[in-house]
């Protein structure tokens, strides 16, 4: 159904907006998990997830909706 799954781990963790890989990094001090693009003039960026996982989520819904405006 959704063709992003099939590619699980090539999608994980490229930026939805420029492609690059994005940095992903936790906070130990809320116990949380961020992605950030790290391109100047793109700086797309998610935060406050619980995982990993739910970051990686986050961003193929980004993506999502960044293809879906941009279609
Ligand atoms: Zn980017």
């Amino acid at each position: 159904m959704d063709r992003a799954y099939a590619g699980d781990e090539r999608w994980g963790w490229c930026c939805p907006r420029c492609d690059r890989d994005v940095i992903v990094s936790d906070d130990p001090a809320s116990e949380t998990f961020r992605w950030e693009c790290p391109t100047e003039g793109c700086r797309a960026v998610g935060f406050g997830f619980r995982s990993r996982r739910r970051a990686r989520i986050a961003l193929r819904e980004y993506r999502e909706r960044y293809r879906n405006v941009y279609r």
